[in-house]
């Protein structure tokens, strides 16, 4: 395993008062690597699970040539050129249940859609196109041989990968596996992510406001993503701005999750104290981020007792953290759990307004993307102070304004990374 001073020799433009998120993401990914550990569960309980081991498809699918519709499966040597063609119904095949027999020349059979393409013939015409007289069918010119007909395996073939390993199962491919007869599937097994929050001020719900005090917002956004991305997230609680105390709350994360993620404690004023106590625990590096919102980050890895977990310090306003935890701690987990696709798509569309934006740093301000006449175009939420969670809560995408963009006139293009789907 790659220390991080190692890592971080290997980065260029390594600066950690003003580290550009790209170079963040760089060190963090490459410094995370995948858990061991594999269980093997029924198809319905791996979906939203990373697949571990690729599924290689037992049969065919589908397991013999079929009908894409309802109409007359016919032998396309039977098909004239350019002249229309009158053929003799011998009988019907239906789903589940084949038609037996030999078909000859000038003969044709009823088939249903799904039903097992008879012997010798190839190619389906749709019943709405031809003209029926008791059992003589005749089907216009134009048709092309082999049309409306189903080939054996051509959505899965015998023995060829289904699925690969680090995908993240959907209910596509959850029905994909059902399609091969398979019950179980390899996963990893469940990424184990304590979180706590720290702040003198925090006071969890249930309990009176004093004057100065506010209410531990984090660790419920916290719990809601690493929910949403699978994890099983281990609440550690509030921690106190006590060395010891952090302390205690670290080496207990260490011996009892893979990675640890808290809130606070790392902005200019708090991290002095945090650094001395990290440098005790492991290797962790402190970071001023050319971002906004959310400048100041820990991150590294963490030990006690003869274990260790990958540490994310997130910053404590509401906002920046929930902002810091999409950007870089979702892609880092993800690696984590096995996943071998981590990048979301990033979509083009119009501003409804100007935006303030300075270069030299990455903005994610948050946007309402929303269908106006005719075209998708994105608004501001309005205030963007890194401490208002609505901005978070109204939202539904991030505009992405990147390192080198400067201010945006109201009609510019901009990015932007729709939140469905983040997690
Ligand atoms: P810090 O990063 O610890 O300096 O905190 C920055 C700001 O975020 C302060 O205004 C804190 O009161 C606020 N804050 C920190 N932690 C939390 C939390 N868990 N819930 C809500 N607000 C918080
Ligand atoms: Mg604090």
């Amino acid at each position: 395993m790659s220390s991080l001073k190692q890592i971080i020799s290997c980065t260029s433009d390594y600066d950690p008062d003003a580290l550009p998120v790209a170079r963040a993401n760089e060190v963090i990914r490459s410094f995370v690597k995948p858990v061991s550990g594999v269980e093997k569960l029924p198809v319905r309980a791996a979906l939203g699970r990373v697949l571990a081991k690729e599924v290689v498809s037992p049969i065919n699918v589908p397991s013999h040539d079929n009908s894409a519709m309802d109409g007359y499966a016919i032998r396309n040597d039977d098909l004239g050129a350019s002249e229309p063609v009158t053929l003799t119904e011998i009988g019907t095949a239906y789903a589940g249940r084949e038609f037996t027999g030999e078909v000859r020349r000038g003969e044709c059979v009823r088939v249903m859609t799904g039903a097992v393409m008879p012997r010798n013939t190839d190619t389906v015409i749709i019943q709405e196109t031809v003209d029926v007289d008791g059992k003589r069918v005749s089907i216009p010119a134009g048709q092309e041989p082999g049309q409306n007909r189903r080939l054996a395996g051509e959505d899965l073939q015998k023995g060829k990968p289904a699925l690969h390993a680090g995908r993240m199962l959907r209910p596509a491919d959850i029905g994909l596996i059902a399609s091969l007869g398979i019950g179980e599937v390899s996963v990893r097994r469940k990424l184990k992510v304590a979180f706590f929050s720290t702040g003198d001020e925090l006071v969890s719900v249930g309990k009176k406001l004093k004057a100065g005090e506010v209410y531990d917002s984090n660790r419920y956004t916290l719990w809601g993503m690493l929910t949403r991305l699978g994890c099983e997230a281990i609440d550690l609680g509030v921690v106190r701005d006590d060395p010891e105390k952090l302390e205690g709350a670290f080496r207990k994360a260490a011996s009892v999750a893979d990675a640890v993620v808290t809130s606070g404690g790392v902005s200019v004023g708090e991290a002095d104290f945090t650094k001395q106590m990290m440098a005790k625990l492991g290797e962790v590096v402190f970071w001023k981020i050319a971002m906004r919102p959310g400048r100041p980050m820990a991150f590294g890895r963490i030990c006690s007792r003869g274990k260790s977990a990958t540490l994310f310090g997130l910053p404590g306003n509401p906002v920046a953290v929930m902002v810091t935890f999409y950007h870089f701690v979702r892609g880092a987990l993800l690696t984590m759990m096995g996943r071998s696709d981590t990048d979301l798509p990033l979509l083009c569309v119009k501003a409804e307004t100007a935006m303030r934006k300075k270069p030299g740093r990455t903005e994610y301000q948050r946007g309402i993307l929303e269908l106006k006449n005719g075209e998708w175009s994105v608004r501001l939420t309005g205030a963007q102070g890194s401490g208002i969670l609505r901005s978070m809560s109204e939202a539904n995408c991030f505009v992405v304004l990147g390192h080198e963009q400067g201010a945006v006139r109201g009609g510019d293009y901009v990015e932007v990374m729709v939140m469905d789907g983040l997690v």
